[in-house]
């Protein structure tokens, strides 16, 4: 296949990946952004194998092995892939992204420490050739045991070393948030909550410093100690710019490991002199931290801050062990639905819990029997509701609420004063008015205002915390009645009662 094929194919494929990304924008074109999406990866792959077996035929190479590794590797890594995805909880969404970038990590890892023990493999260095004691030396080539080696050019040391750095610092990121959002172990450091301690910032400095440094003497040397070494500190910094994240700050995390992925492998992209991979890299890495940056303005942190992993650095005062038992009210779905009847307008407001019990077609029914008897129903979507950037838009899609009634954050929330009711399904810290209330963990975090409402229905099973481990002041309001159980069986219940 000649390069212009090549390069057009690959121009193809960079397309069908920003219309995938612009598809992917909205909920009723998401379904198009996909298949673009996977046209251009398709294009992308079939392109690579294409020129792969031109450039052995041009050097005269065993193709056939080579490819049949790609081919176990594809069918393997495929059908692993193919079977998480299909078998994945809409709520363990984000452990598998998390789990993805940390093999995209590794994968950079992987390859920038193949490019340094054996460049001319992937053409950036020519093959090493024997040579006689005495021969010209030339190009910083080097003679070893009758072997004459060439350097690999200091641009690409360059590429090596950042690609492998990110990459590293993404897959133990990664590591640290998979744990962390899957709330499953007990390892403290997979704990939701923060970990922090004294002069946690200035050992970051440090450690960044000194992966910076042993980077640059790897540029300059090509010395494998300094290249290891680097490597071994980048895994180190990746946990430590984790760690002290915690509660309601991790959708911002995993949008920002989600950009280091795609500059991780954009960087292996130059490496490898190859365009697909640059383009492809330059674009999740910067979509990620087009997200990362609307997420930050959305939870009103410091996008700068983000980056370094200094954010979450204030002292949590997360709710935990033994909690004060305070009087609530509480009521049965047939009381809400009581108060539901008689109210003239109602907001719904969706949270993790309504994804856990898979509630969605339940809400559906009851919206459609409320706005039956008159009343104006909308869904008021917090950004961060759930457990992944968008949850409760797919959520309600998946249900086919018509996007008329659902409003973002910013639209809602100048209407819940004249509000009658308000009812939480599920949700909790995006509801909490703790965030207005300084040295709370989430403080400054922007909250959907439903304590604003005339009266605030709030199904959930229990009085436990949400994600972010804190009290919730809502609850315990004069005008807030509680519902406790499954939302799925209340809201049918609810459902029932108003005929
Ligand atoms: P929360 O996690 O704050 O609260 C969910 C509530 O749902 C819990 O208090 C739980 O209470 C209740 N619940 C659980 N299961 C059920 C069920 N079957 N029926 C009824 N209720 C149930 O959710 P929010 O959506 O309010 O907030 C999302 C949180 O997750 C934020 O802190 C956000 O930062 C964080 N996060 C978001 C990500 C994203 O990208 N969107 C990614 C990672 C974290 P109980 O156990 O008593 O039922």
């Amino acid at each position: 296949m000649s390069m212009s094929l090549v390069t057009l194919l690959y121009l193809v494929a960079s397309v069908c990946f920003i219309q995938a990304l612009k598809g992917l924008s909205h909920p009723t074109t998401s379904i198009r952004g996909n298949v673009f999406g996977m046209s251009g990866m398709a294009i992308a792959v079939l392109t690579t194998i294409a020129l792969i077996h031109g450039q052995a035929r041009a050097l005269n190479i065993d193709f056939g092995t080579g490819i049949a590794y790609v081919l176990v590797a594809l069918v393997v890594g495929g059908g692993l892939g193919a079977f998480m995805a299909n078998k994945v909880e809409m709520t363990k969404m984000p452990e598998l992204v998390a789990f993805m970038h940390s093999m995209i990590g590794l994968a950079a890892v992987f390859i920038a420490v193949a490019a340094v023990a054996e460049p001319w493999a992937f053409s950036i260095t020519p093959a090493p050739v024997a040579a006689a004691i005495g021969s010209v030396t030339a190009n910083g080539a080097v003679l070893i045991d009758g072997v004459l080696r060439y350097a690999i050019p200091t641009g690409n040391r360059l590429e090596l070393f950042l690609g492998a750095a990110i990459g590293a610092i993404t897959f133990s990121g990664s590591v640290i948030a998979f744990g962390k959002l899957s709330g499953k172990y007990k390892f403290r450091l997979f704990q939701g909550a923060s970990v922090q301690f004294k002069g946690q910032h200035k050992l970051n400095l440090v450690l960044g410093l000194l992966t910076l440094a042993l980077g640059l003497l790897f540029v300059a040397t090509e010395s494998w100690t300094a290249f290891f070494a680097m490597l071994a500190l980048a895994f180190v910094m990746g946990v430590l710019i984790i760690i002290p994240i915690g509660g309601a700050d991790m959708p911002v995390v995993v949008s920002m490991l989600n950009s280091y992925s795609g500059w991780a492998a954009a960087g292996i992209g130059f490496s490898l002199n190859n365009a697909m991979l640059i383009i492809a890299g330059s674009l999740v890495g910067s979509s990620g931290a087009i997200l990362s940056y609307i997420m930050c303005k959305a939870m009103n942190r410091s996008f700068f801050n983000v980056i370094l992993g200094g954010f979450g650095g204030e002292a949590t005062t997360a709710a935990s062990g033994a909690k004060e038992q305070r009087p609530v009210k509480s009521g049965s779905a047939d009381d809400a639905a009581f108060v539901l009847s008689n109210a003239e307008t109602v907001v719904i407001v969706p949270g993790y819990g309504l994804a856990v019990a898979r509630a969605q077609h339940a809400v559906k029914e009851l919206a459609q029997k409320l706005t039956d008897k008159g009343i104006t129903v909308k869904y008021a979507i917090h950004p961060v509701a759930g457990r992944m950037p968008g949850h409760m838009n797919v959520l309600l899609a998946e249900a086919e609420v018509p996007y008329d009634q659902v409003f973002e954050m910013e639209d809602i929330n100048g209407e819940f004063g004249q509000v009658d009711v308000a009812i939480i399904l599920g949700a909790n810290d995006v509801v909490n008015p703790a965030a207005h209330t300084k040295g709370s963990p989430i403080y400054g975090m922007p909250i959907l205002e439903a304590y604003k409402a005339k009266t605030v229905i709030v199904n959930k099973r229990s009085m436990a915390a949400g994600y972010a481990g804190l009290d919730n002041e809502l609850f315990y309001m004069d005008k807030t009645m509680m519902v406790f159980g499954d939302a799925k069986k209340v809201v049918e219940d609810m459902g029932k009662a108003i005929e």
